[in-house]
């Protein structure tokens, strides 16, 4: 086996490249979809680059199968609080067929599933609407850089070869800061001990039967507790078990998946990834057959989908101009610079559990502005970074990874990206109050009218 210190020189080659855009967007989650629609409707050529053949990120390629940050609890009444091209997206996936209507968490807000197949087709629509062109089955591995400040081309590995691409303003919505890290930008993992937000192999099983199941969701973590009891073994608490829109088929997010120190597999480190992804099936597997033998409806049930990957919450946070905080979501802080807002509690994925804080509620208004500096990485001229990967504290982002806030960074990076060329301005350089303008002409919430 070859030792971690082995190396060997390639020689040195040529990289055609194959296009030029104004902006270049580096994964198709919902920051990477929004971010290339919000672009392309301000009249931009742009490219969407995704290593997989389909859009949606950890929705569709983990499974996630559930929107939640879409709505908060404002004040006591339970409100959308995402609009703009969130809005044009779940029009796409109702008129799929595929929108389930939103659904109560924990007593104190919604969130909304959908079917995955119908994700990917609305995500298609909307970018082809949008005239934004999509590069699929192409994974970034570099950057070149034109100075230190500033990237000239997004470097790819297609089944054509490798090759180049030129942009004027790159956005990172990979979810893992790849193209962020590759130009140099400072990042952050973990807390303060390096320890990542658990990953999840998420599954979904069909043939329930939704009158004996009932609202089985409330009754599975008693069921749980006895189990354990007898000796059971769960990966975690806070299981997750609830009906899609077809009534028969089920979401199951309850395993956890970690190395054998104890701690969160990596999702930017290859082998644990590898790992993972068994441990994460084995796990789906245990768990189905508690579901089938311990809870009413789901004796004929059987795994209809595992996702492609094993579900990633953290990896990279690139150090941008501002960093989200769990003060800030607790507080339901307000920033002059709002893009938008994010109306979801801390959801911590800590060792065998998930722990929640929330803001007060009904006493204070449910959501915390996200101010563009979190999207704008230090020390890079032609760069945002929106998504799971911005500009966030470890507990900061286990409140805004999820998609609601996702759409609401990639709306305004890919707008943001387009004022910087009209401007000639670094993406810092942006007129904040024109952004913000375009954003509410745009159909996006800032959040500026409750206190
Ligand atoms: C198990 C689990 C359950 C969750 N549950 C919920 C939930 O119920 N509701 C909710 O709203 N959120 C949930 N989340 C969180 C949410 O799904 C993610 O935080 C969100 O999808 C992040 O969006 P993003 O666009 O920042 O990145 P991602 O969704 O991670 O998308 C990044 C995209 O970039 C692509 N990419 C990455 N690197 C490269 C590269 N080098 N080259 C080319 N392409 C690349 C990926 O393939 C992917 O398509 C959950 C997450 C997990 C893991």
């Amino acid at each position: 086996m070859a030792a971690a210190s082995d190396f060997l020189t390639e020689p040195e080659r040529k990289t055609p490249v194959i296009g030029r855009y104004d902006i270049v967007v580096l994964g198709g989650g919902p920051a990477g979809i929004a971010a290339a629609a919000a672009a392309a409707q301000c009249g931009r050529f742009v490219l969407l680059v995704e290593r997989y053949g389909f859009l949606g990120g950890m929705g569709t390629a983990a499974g996630v199968t559930n929107f939640c940050g879409l709505h908060a609890n404002v004040h006591g009444e339970i409100r959308q609080v995402v609009h703009g091209v969130a809005d044009e997206l779940l029009a796409n996936i109702a008129a799929c067929g595929g929108l389930n209507a939103p659904h109560p968490v924990l007593g104190k807000t919604h969130a909304q599933a959908y079917d995955t197949a119908a994700y990917k087709i609305a995500a298609d629509a909307l970018l082809a609407e949008s005239k934004a062109v999509i590069q699929f089955h192409a994974l970034a591995v570099g950057v070149v850089m034109e100075t230190k400040e500033r990237i000239k081309a997004l470097i790819v590995e297609t089944k054509s070869g490798r090759s180049a691409i030129l942009a004027d303003v790159f956005i990172d919505c990979s979810g893992d800061g790849d193209l962020a890290a590759f130009a140099g930008a400072p990042f952050e993992k973990g807390d303060d001990a390096g320890n990542l937000l658990y990953p999840t192999m998420m599954f979904r099983v069909a043939g329930v039967d939704p009158v004996a199941a009932g609202e089985a969701w409330r009754t599975i973590p008693a069921l749980m507790e006895a189990a354990e009891k007898r000796g059971v073994k769960f990966p975690r608490k806070g299981a997750i078990v609830r009906p899609q829109k077809h009534m028969s088929e089920w979401r199951v997010n309850v395993t956890q998946v970690k190395n054998a120190d104890g701690r969160a597999v990596d999702g930017t480190n290859a082998l644990e990834l590898s790992f993972g992804e068994i441990v994460g099936r084995v796990q789906a597997y245990e768990f189905f057959e508690f579901l089938r033998a311990e809870v009413p409806g789901f004796a004929d049930a059987y795994i209809v989908d595992i996702p492609p990957q094993l579900g990633i919450r953290e990896t990279r946070r690139i150090r941008g101009l501002y960093q989200l905080t769990a003060a800030d979501v607790i507080s339901c802080a307000s920033f002059p610079d709002t893009i938008g807002v994010n109306g979801w509690p801390i959801e911590n994925h800590v060792a065998g559990d998930v722990v929640w804080r929330w803001p007060d509620i009904p006493g204070s208004r449910g959501f915390n502005h996200l101010p563009y500096r979190m999207l704008v990485p230090q020390g890079l001229a032609n760069l945002l970074v929106a998504g799971r990967c911005a500009s966030m504290t470890h507990e900061g982002q286990s409140a805004a990874r999820v998609s609601g806030a996702c759409f609401v960074m990639g709306q305004a990076a890919g707008t943001a990206a387009h004022l910087s060329l009209a401007a000639h301005a670094a993406c810092a350089d942006i007129p904040i109050a024109k952004l913000q303008e375009a954003l509410e002409s745009d159909g996006a919430y800032l959040g500026r009218d409750v206190t």
